[in-house]
């Protein structure tokens, strides 16, 4: 039994036999072989051996040809070492003595090689290990196959183990198939995470790296609840976790019984309880779950798989199915926030250097006018089909929402001229997820009709940590003061202005803040919809005066540590496991 951590971003327990995709989408197969077996492995050695020796031998002639023999020549050191005996003789050692797959005992020698390289202090040397390295990819890529694994094709129940799912192929799983994941790599504000969430599949990604401990078929155990990764796990450990299984899924249970109930407060405070989805479909979830409209609706999914972009009418259909979903409850349909860990229409070989910063969200729509009017035109079509709203994402500065609007005001003109029917009264809304929004609100709040705080984006520029990237997530923290202040100050500005202000980033879907969001006068939650239910419940349970002497308590503290201790000691006070015996309907 082997227990790894990382960091839990979709509840949930999952338990199966496990699936395992390298960081190139191989799919590495289990890594022990029957004494029988230990010939045909030899075998696939050798020929894989060879295979990869004829490719180098093919690239090195080609080099030499074009740029002349001292361009070939690294080929040609390749060729030396994947013929040194030695190593050859390594690798089949593993193999026989110890009953290794031919793919697991390449790894094993050539990481060895790899590592050994990396401690030399000459440069020159430590940087071979990359030559090692590459050695070691294409004798995998020749014993695993040149097939990546289609990870969305699979037909039979597993726990998906990988060095990385981006957020696209997250969005292609099936959860009825992959119980469960974990990755190496990965952060919390990461879409990915998001997307599991949406799925409703256990997940924890930023393991580090793990996958060679792990072969394809061992049992594997996914806590989404702790950030737990356990690799064949014992007994008591397997039973254990069964339970919790069902404990969790009693819940699950027991909180459907509150679809049909308001969240309104113990003193009669309703809070409206939104839902975010990313795909038309999840709109019908989205009401099984209680949901009273779509907080954020993100639209860039639509490019998702999609070999040539969307036209106007795939748009407008997307937006009319969802809007006939949520019937007269209203849809915030956010423009398209393409580029970062998002999909991207630029080409790889423009690939933006720091993404994040960069031509992204509505920087990279007001850059992409004829794609930014195209959706515009779609959204106002599809405005006259119900409670239609729109909201524009990362805006950082007045130029830019202007600039928006105006773009939509021409669409809505060319529209009409065309007599084609949208509302003329459309309510426009803008996301705050950007540290100058925020500071900037009450300038900000004069051009919209509503606010949503983006808390994913708006954590990352505060606090300059990347929402993706494992290694800096402790610093990645909604309950970080300079955050909350911010938070705080933009939901007391919109409540002054009387403009209705909602949260859709992951803090709202975290029971932990519900009450400190409530204490600030935060009425609206966009969440993701299996989230509603526990969301709903706290609200159910708590009272106005409670959730304001929280906030009072939490914004006197300034350690990160100290308000996550005390906002989770406030949460088991609500004794959440037991059934609701709240009034208000
Ligand atoms: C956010 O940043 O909080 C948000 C909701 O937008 P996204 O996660 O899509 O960037
Ligand atoms: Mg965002």
């Amino acid at each position: 039994m082997q227990q790894l951590d990382g960091i839990a971003v979709s509840p949930g327990v999952a338990i199966g036999e496990a699936l395992v995709i390298d960081n190139e989408g191989f799919r590495i197969p289990r890594h022990y072989i029957l004494r029988e077996e230990i010939d045909g492995e030899l075998q696939r050695f050798q020929q894989a051996l060879q295979s990869v020796a004829g490719e180098i031998q093919q690239t090195r002639d080609s080099v030499s040809t074009q740029l002349g023999d001292q361009y070939a020549a690294i080929f040609a050191a390749h060729l030396q070492m994947l013929e040194d005996p030695r190593l050859q003789a390594e690798v089949e050692r593993w193999i026989r003595d110890q009953q290794y797959s031919a793919e697991y005992a390449v790894s094993v020698t050539l990481r060895g090689y790899a590592r050994a390289f990396q401690k030399f202090e000459n440069a020159y040397l430590s940087e071979r290990s990359h030559d090692v390295y590459d050695l070691e990819r294409r004798l995998l890529q020749s014993l695993v196959g040149h097939e990546r694994q289609q990870i969305a094709s699979l037909d039979s129940p597993v726990v998906l183990l990988a060095h990385n799912l981006s957020p696209s192929e997250t969005a292609t799983l099936k959860p009825e198939f992959v119980l469960g994941f974990g990755t190496e790599v990965g952060g919390a504000g990461g879409h990915t995470a998001i997307v599991a969430k949406g799925l409703e599949i256990p997940a924890v990604v930023g393991i580090g790296h793990f996958l060679f401990d792990v072969s394809g078929g061992d049992q594997v155990i996914i806590d989404g609840h702790e950030g737990r990764v356990i690799l064949r796990p014992d007994d008591p450990t397997l039973q254990r976790y069964r339970k919790r299984q069902q404990a969790s899924r009693s819940a699950v249970v027991r909180l459907k019984g509150l679809r049909d109930k308001p969240a309104v407060t113990r003193d009669g405070i309703h809070v409206q309880l939104m839902a975010n989805i990313e795909f038309p479909h999840e709109a019908q979830v989205s009401i099984e779950r209680g949901a009273e409209g779509i907080g954020l609706y993100r639209t860039e999914f639509l490019y998702l798989g999609a070999s040539v972009a969307p036209t106007e009418e795939d748009h407008y259909q997307a937006y009319a199915e969802v809007v006939a979903a949520m019937d007269s409850r209203p849809v915030v349909i956010r423009t398209l926030d393409l580029g970062a860990d998002k999909l991207s229409p630029t080409p790889p070989e423009l690939a933006d250097p720091n993404p994040f910063l960069g031509l992204r969200s509505i920087r990279l729509a007001l850059a992409n006018l004829p794609l930014f009017r195209l959706q515009l035109r779609a959204i106002l079509r599809a405005s006259v089909l119900g409670n239609v709203r729109i909201m524009f994402p990362l805006i950082t500065t007045l130029d830019e929402l202007v600039r928006a609007k105006q773009v939509l005001n021409e669409a809505r003109d060319e529209l009409i001229n065309e007599g084609v029917p949208c509302n003329r009264e459309l309510l426009v809304g803008m996301m705050v997820e950007s540290p100058a929004a925020a500071l900037l609100i009450d300038r900000f709040i004069d051009e919209v009709d509503f606010i949503s705080l983006g808390t994913n984006d708006l954590v990352q520029y505060t606090l300059a940590v990347d929402r993706g990237n494992p290694a800096v997530n402790d610093l990645y923290q909604a309950s970080n003061p300079a955050v909350l202040r911010l938070i705080q100050r933009v939901v007391q500005v919109a409540l002054e202005a009387g403009i209705p202000a909602s949260l859709c980033g992951q803090m709202s879907s975290s029971p932990q803040y519900t009450m400190l969001l409530l204490g600030f006068g935060l009425r609206q939650f966009s969440v993701a919809p299996g989230s509603i239910p526990e969301i709903k419940q706290i609200c159910r349970r708590v009272d106005l005066e409670q959730c304001q002497q929280v906030a009072t308590e939490v914004m006197g503290m300034t350690r990160v540590q100290d308000i996550n201790a005390y906002l989770m000691s406030e949460l088991t006070k609500l004794n959440l496991g037991e059934n609701d015996h709240s009034g208000g309907g």
